[in-house]
């Protein structure tokens, strides 16, 4: 095999699957990447030097690995399929910086392994992320202690616009506040079907978080508050009164405990969900807490 070419071209990508004789898995949302000038566009968002420590996630036959071992200090990749195993180490043979971790993203203890492996530099996640678990991959990560700076990572058009969505729009919902929260948020660049092989049937995106210095809003309860969040966007179509209702119940009591809140947070109760910018939650959020808090029935 040539190996002085890069994996993510159609020729080396089709000699590769060629010799070891692989399908691809579609339930693994097994895409590969065969352009190389999206690859270095990748790796130019994620500000990738001589001293970052790369976790990736999913490196199917090594396309973007072998892009990030060139210039990281260490890269880490988790990848669930059996099959892609050997052939990783085969083709990112000549990479001694390069660590395979045989397992499932979603179940990997990743702090204790990232704090095995990695000294005190800079941790960033860059992938191409398998498309049908988006989502609990990157609340995994943004949810856990890791000190991870940045984010670049490929995905579906569609989750990439609801993550950076505005208020007042069909995008922005419960998982554009969960996301904004910790992370700002933007869209590097959009990705055509034909740069992968086999060719998704959706647009993608580059989508870049990098980590607030601290939460957006300040919020007492971070449980309660993305409770209430959730809550108001179950049936976008009804009001946040409605919402609230039906969510927390529609007893007197409770009833007299969401009007005042959403008078205390200056909110109308017949708007939606969807009008309300983060900060607006965090008033509601933080006015229902307190008044849950010094109410002397249980709420
Ligand atoms: N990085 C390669 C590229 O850009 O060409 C492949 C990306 S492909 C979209 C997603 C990869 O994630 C596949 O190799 C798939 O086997 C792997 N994968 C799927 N689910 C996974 C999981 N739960 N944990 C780790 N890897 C997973």
């Amino acid at each position: 095999m040539d190996k002085s070419k890069d994996i993510a071209t159609p020729s080396r990508t089709a000699e590769i699957i060629k010799t070891y004789g692989l399908s691809m898995k579609k339930s693994l949302g097994q895409n590969f990447l065969i352009e190389p000038n999206i690859l270095t566009r990748i790796v130019d968002v994620a500000n990738i030097n001589e001293n970052s420590c790369v976790i990736e996630v999913g490196p199917g036959i090594g396309a973007l690995t072998e892009r990030l071992a060139r210039v990281a200090k260490q890269v880490i990749a988790f990848e669930i399929d059996d099959y892609l195993i050997p052939v990783l180490h085969d083709t990112l043979h000549d990479y001694s910086n390069v660590t395979i971790i045989h397992q499932d993203i979603l179940k990997a203890p990743l702090e204790q392994i990232v704090a095995e492996m990695s000294s005190d530099v800079p941790l960033s996640v860059v992938a191409n992320l398998p498309y049908y678990i988006t989502t609990p991959i990157i609340m995994r990560f943004v949810e856990s202690q890791l000190p991870i700076d940045t984010f670049v990572m490929m995905m579906q058009k569609e989750v990439a616009e609801r993550m950076t969505a505005k208020p007042k729009t069909k995008a922005y919902g419960s998982l554009t506040i969960a996301i904004q929260y910790y992370m700002h948020a933007t869209i590097a660049f959009i990705v055509p079907k034909t740069v992968f092989s086999p060719q998704p049937n959706v647009d993608s995106a580059i989508l870049k978080l990098e980590r607030r210095e601290k939460p957006l809003v300040y919020v007492a309860n971070e449980d309660f508050f993305f409770e209430l969040v959730k809550a108001s966007f179950v049936q976008r179509r009804k009001t946040l009164w409605n919402n609230l209702q039906h969510h927390y119940g529609k007893s007197e009591h409770i009833k007299e405990w969401l009007a005042k809140g959403l008078a205390q947070a200056d909110i109308l109760p017949t708007i939606r969900g969807e009008a309300l910018a983060i900060e607006q939650f965090a008033k509601l959020a933080n006015a229902l807490w307190t008044l849950k808090e010094h109410s002397k029935s249980a709420i």
